[in-house]
């Protein structure tokens, strides 16, 4: 059955910390924020949680983050006094069973569709929104990205806050509110996933350096 598709309100003109009220406002708890422990989610769980110290957050735990990634989740726990949910796919070993060894080296497409995608679209078929930490100006494929839209691809709506945010906006918030961040990032790591398919560089061009691939599947189609 097709999901009816609501009518959204143009936020564009609204500030971050707006957005965030309102999408908590109208759809908690039926909202979460995907956590990705990147600087972008250290300024959003600092809005979410001021605006409502229960806010739903998720990660997805694909067994092979760095140390640095799952040491920043406990951080982030302690600091909020919340418990962010853990989506996953399948083990590691029962991946490898299916699949064979280095799923990641040999096809990071269906590597991404397994471990991410496939338990991102279970966890969104339970929500009505999802908030997450894309800026415009990440990457083309993520221009067109709106504060407030329609998400196609899970049936569900999908808030940007942070939209129209500059990469230089958040470093100035983290850093002002002296929030906790990926160490990684000090260490020319600009944007951050497995280690498999981390390396450093800026904006996204660290992210599956070694192929043509440039999404996960989560935002925009796998490319
Ligand atoms: S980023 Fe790499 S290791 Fe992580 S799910 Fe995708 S292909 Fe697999």
């Amino acid at each position: 059955m097709a999901v009816a598709v609501p009518t959204l309100p143009d936020l564009e003109g609204s500030s971050a910390q707006d957005v965030v009220a309102w999408a908590l406002e109208t759809y908690h708890p039926q909202i979460a924020l995907a956590c990705s422990f990147q600087k972008e989610e250290s300024v959003l769980l600092d809005l979410i949680f001021k605006a409502n110290p229960d806010a739903r957050v998720f990660a997805l735990d694909t067994d092979v983050l760095f140390e640095e990634t799952y040491e920043l989740w406990r951080r982030t726990e302690a600091r909020y006094d919340t418990t962010i949910e853990r989506w996953h796919g399948p083990s590691l070993e029962q991946q490898a069973a299916e699949h064979g060894d280095r799923l990641w080296d040999r096809d990071p497409s269906k590597c991404c569709g397994i471990r991410k995608v496939a338990p991102l679209k279970e966890g969104l078929s339970k929500l009505d929104a999802w908030t997450t930490g894309i800026r415009r100006d990440q990457s083309p494929a993520r221009a067109g990205a709106k504060k407030v839209e329609w998400d196609d691809a899970f049936g569900l709506v999908k808030v940007n806050p942070l939209a129209d945010w500059s990469d230089k906006d958040v470093w100035k918030h983290v850093l002002a509110e002296g929030l906790p961040y990926n160490p990684l990032h000090d260490r020319d790591y600009a944007s951050i996933g497995c280690f498999h398919c981390t390396k450093q560089g800026a904006g996204r061009e660290g992210r599956w350096a070694s192929s043509a691939k440039i999404e996960c599947g989560l935002h925009q189609e796998d490319a």
